[in-house]
């Protein structure tokens, strides 16, 4: 099992496309063990996309990613990092397979409806960028749950 961090940017959330994202996420096999909302400064987004710093796109794209609310969900699965970039498709909606989100939905190479880790290691600094331990739901519990009336 793998976690990766997806991101439902400000044009995915504003394109009411919440419910078709998750929805492609599940019926793939992936557990949201985490989700919430958010609005980001922008001071936040350019501490998530540090990476990006020096790319001519980074002040347009931590401009977009701060321009409205996203939300934000740690996925868990076999090989998921792999499998939310296939879902997703390529960064390009232009070069993005028929049938992903990007390729579905996408406007342009900037806004292209979600975000996805690249590796291990930046699933690792992204899924602690948004969230502490307390916040992941323990997979057993969402697999089968125990509590309130469902014992
Ligand atoms: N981006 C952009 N122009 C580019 C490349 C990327 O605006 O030439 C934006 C786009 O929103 C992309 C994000 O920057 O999703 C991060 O770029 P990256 O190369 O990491 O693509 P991703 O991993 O999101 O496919
Ligand atoms: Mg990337």
């Amino acid at each position: 099992m793998e976690r990766t961090l997806s991101i439902i940017k400000p044009d995915g959330v504003a394109k009411g496309l919440i419910g078709e994202v998750i929805k492609r996420f599940e019926n793939n096999g992936l557990k949201i063990r985490a989700m919430k909302m958010l609005h980001l400064t922008k001071k936040e987004a350019e501490g998530f996309y540090i990476v990006h710093k020096d790319r001519p796109f980074y002040i347009s794209l931590t401009d977009f990613m701060s321009s409205g609310p996203i939300v934000v969900m740690v996925l868990e699965g076999k090989d998921a990092i792999k499998k939310n970039r296939e879902i997703m498709g390529a960064t390009n909606p232009k070069d993005a397979a028929p049938g992903t989100i990007r390729r579905d939905f996408g406007l342009e190479i900037e806004k292209n409806i979600v975000h996805g880790s690249d590796s291990p290691e930046s699933a690792a600094f992204e899924i602690g960028y948004f969230f502490n331990s307390p916040e992941l739901i323990p997979l057993t519990l969402i697999l089968s749950p125990q509590g309130r009336g469902l014992r």
